[in-house]
């Protein structure tokens, strides 16, 4: 996050996410099935990671875990100095949507709205900004993602690097510090994909903390850090090129 005063970025460092020995078990008619096994993970501030790991490894339950979508069957989490695990539903809702933007593979914007009120969104409903501010944010948003002249469109009239840029842009219409993404560019091609992974870089320089799971061809080099997956643990941690602290 950026001081206003100074201009310069003050938290980067700092751990925004913790889990402690966090698990995940379901009940299954053959039995209990550990989706993930006692899982303890630092996140800093302005960290950009990567989850990577087989399908089926438990990168999609880890990510939901810290968004609080998914509750652990024990173990804590912490995000944004907040207790995740703790929280009731209505608290979670709340806590999400002011914490953290998610963003999809499949983009998952409403089709019968403009770009510019997919944007607005989540801002109508957290009520983070006046009314007649929201419309003027979601243009800025869509600028910072390079898509203003977009704004007026349905989605379906954009292609899929510009939809996903504009899911970014409602990701970040509360301002959340936390970007989840699962498997953003599954759908997009390599030259889209390495466009959408300038931009969450250039998010985490900011000051973002960006969570991304992918199994994707070797993109290392936008990341501070990928974590392995293997069956619910973590077998492997591996720093990347990248360091924005
Ligand atoms: P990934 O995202 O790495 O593909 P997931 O986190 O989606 O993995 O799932 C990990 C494992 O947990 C999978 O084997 C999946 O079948 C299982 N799983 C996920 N949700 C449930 C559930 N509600 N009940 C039982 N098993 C589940
Ligand atoms: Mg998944």
């Amino acid at each position: 996050m950026i001081d206003p005063d100074t201009n310069e970025i003050t938290s980067h460092g700092k751990p925004l996410i913790v889990m402690k020995g966090v698990s995940k078990k379901y009940d299954t008619p053959s039995g209990t099935f550990s989706v993930l096994k006692n899982i303890s993970l630092e996140v800093k501030c302005g960290e950009f990671v990567a989850v990577v790991g087989k399908s089926g490894s438990g990168k999609s339950t880890l990510i939901n875990v810290i968004t609080g979508i998914d509750s652990p069957t024990s173990g804590e989490v912490y995000a944004a100095s907040t207790a995740i695990h703790a929280l009731n539903q209505e608290e979670l809702a709340i806590w999400r949507g002011q914490n953290v933007g998610v963003i999809f593979q499949f983009f998952q914007l409403l089709p019968t709205l403009t770009v510019a009120e997919n944007v607005m969104l989540p801002m109508d409903f957290c009520h983070t900004y006046p009314a007649r501010e929201r419309r003027e944010r979601a243009i800025a948003l869509l600028e910072k993602v390079g898509i203003s002249e977009q704004a007026d469109k349905l989605p379906s009239d954009l292609s899929g690097g510009q939809q996903q840029r504009a899911a970014i842009a409602r990701a970040l219409a509360n301002n959340p510090p936390i970007l989840v993404a699962d498997e953003p560019t599954g759908n997009l091609d390599s030259q889209t994909t390495d466009v959408i992974l300038e931009l969450f870089a250039g998010l985490a320089k900011e000051g973002k903390t960006v969570i991304m799971v992918t199994h994707e061809r070797d993109l290392s080099r936008f990341f501070t850090r990928s974590i392995l997956l293997s069956d619910g643990a973590i077998l492997a941690e591996k720093p990347g090129v990248t360091t924005y602290a």
